[in-house]
């Protein structure tokens, strides 16, 4: 069968009652990142099912991400699959819809195979939810050859390119000198002490935090008794900026914190850090195409919003990779509820989220198509990523 907009559009209604249910059967069974067993095998089971033909399961050696292919040669797109849980809140980032839209799209795409001009892939990126899946296959070749890349994430409203910032986090140790509270607090020094005065300080600095940047901790452990001076006290901060050269200065001044603080208190400190994701660079010109896809199918979106708040996302990692689209689409109205919260849990379950899934589906397939068919545009994408490298 020959492609065009409208057969894409009419395979994806075809799949309409598998695709809910499949994205409906993950929302009930929520799987933590890296631990998406049930659900890499579902979706895996379907596309074989679909296809006729095997899935690859386990790629880039990671046993819950997945990939399928059709088509030959270049150009190649890739389509991506998330579908990891939160923990206690479940599936409260949708991705379970993310999951079931990329199907969509890449067996939409896959029932014109023969008539492509170059391939398609869908992969399947686990642990999104803090475990950055995609960082480990971008490292194990995954993504080597890819010429663009795509996914959606359900939110509150429609909006093409949205910024994600830049993270990382950093764990930091005190080690004080107990003593009796009470009988003897001048012999001991104090691990807490040291590490709420890190809090303190670091709060004294965000006025010269730029624009974006989110600085949020946690006293992981503040002591064992009360009557005894606190030997070991700890934290975790989260790093957020727009941009890698504003993260690494306000990495500086995190540190610089805690150092001052213990060395107001005479207790050692030492740090662990742990790299997170980069910061999301939209490639414009496939998001605007996107667009054009999302208004023939009857929705309004924004390029961007300056009034909604941004997370970070292992996707940025890979827009810094290849050019790369992560558009949001509204499964509920503007300010009821956003990702990560109990109600938006709901909404990816109901019957709003699962129509918005199938229109990200056909909006995923007609850009692929368009990548595919016009060079042109393909030339355009690669020269405005090559540009902001
Ligand atoms: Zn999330
Ligand atoms: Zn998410």
């Amino acid at each position: 069968m020959a492609l065009d907009r409208k057969a894409l559009d009419l395979c994806v209604d075809e799949l309409s009652q598998e695709l809910s249910a499949l994205s409906r059967q993950i929302h009930a069974h929520p799987e933590l990142c890296f631990e998406e067993h049930q659900a890499s095998t579902w979706l895996g089971d379907c596309l074989e099912r679909e296809l006729g033909g095997p899935v690859e399961r386990g790629v880039g050696g990671l046993a819950t991400a997945f990939r399928a292919r059709v088509g030959t040669g270049s150009p190649r797109v890739a389509i991506l699959a998330e579908y990891d849980a939160l923990p206690d809140i479940g599936h409260a980032c949708g991705h379970n819809l993310i999951a079931g839209g990329a199907v969509g799209a890449f067996l939409a795409l896959a029932r014109g195979a023969a008539s492509l001009p170059g391939s398609v892939e869908i992969i399947g990126t686990p642990a999104e939810e803090g475990g950055g899946g995609k960082i480990k296959l971008i490292e194990a070749g995954v993504f080597q050859g890819v010429d663009a890349a795509m996914m959606f994430h359900p939110f509150d409203r429609d909006i093409l390119a949205h910024p994600a910032l830049c993270s990382m986090r950093i764990a930091i140790a005190y080690e004080g000198v107990p003593a009796h509270a009470a009988a003897a607090p001048f012999a001991g020094k104090s691990a807490l002490t040291a590490c709420l005065e890190t809090f303190r300080l670091i709060d004294s600095q965000r006025v010269h935090f730029r624009d974006g940047v989110r600085v949020h901790g946690i006293v992981t452990n503040g002591g064992q008794a009360v009557n005894v001076i606190v030997e070991h006290a700890a934290s975790e901060f989260t790093l957020r900026a727009q941009t890698s050269a504003e993260l690494e200065r306000v990495r500086e001044i995190v540190l610089r914190c805690a150092r001052g603080a213990a060395l107001a208190c005479d207790v050692s400190v030492s740090f662990e850090e742990k790299r997170g994701y980069r910061e999301m660079r939209n490639n414009l010109t496939m998001a605007r195409r996107f667009g054009a896809a999302l208004e023939a199918l009857g929705r309004n979106p924004r390029e961007t919003d300056a009034r909604v708040g941004a997370g970070s996302t292992d996707m940025g990692d890979l827009s810094l990779y290849l050019p790369s689209i992560h558009p949001y689409l509204a499964i509920c109205d503007e300010g009821e509820s956003l990702c990560h919260e109990h109600r938006f849990a709901d909404c990816a379950a109901s019957e709003r989220g699962m129509s918005t899934m199938l229109v990200a589906a056909k909006a995923m397939a007609r850009t692929t198509l368009d990548l595919l068919e016009d060079p042109k545009l393909l030339g355009d994408v690669r020269r405005e990523f090559e540009a902001a490298r």
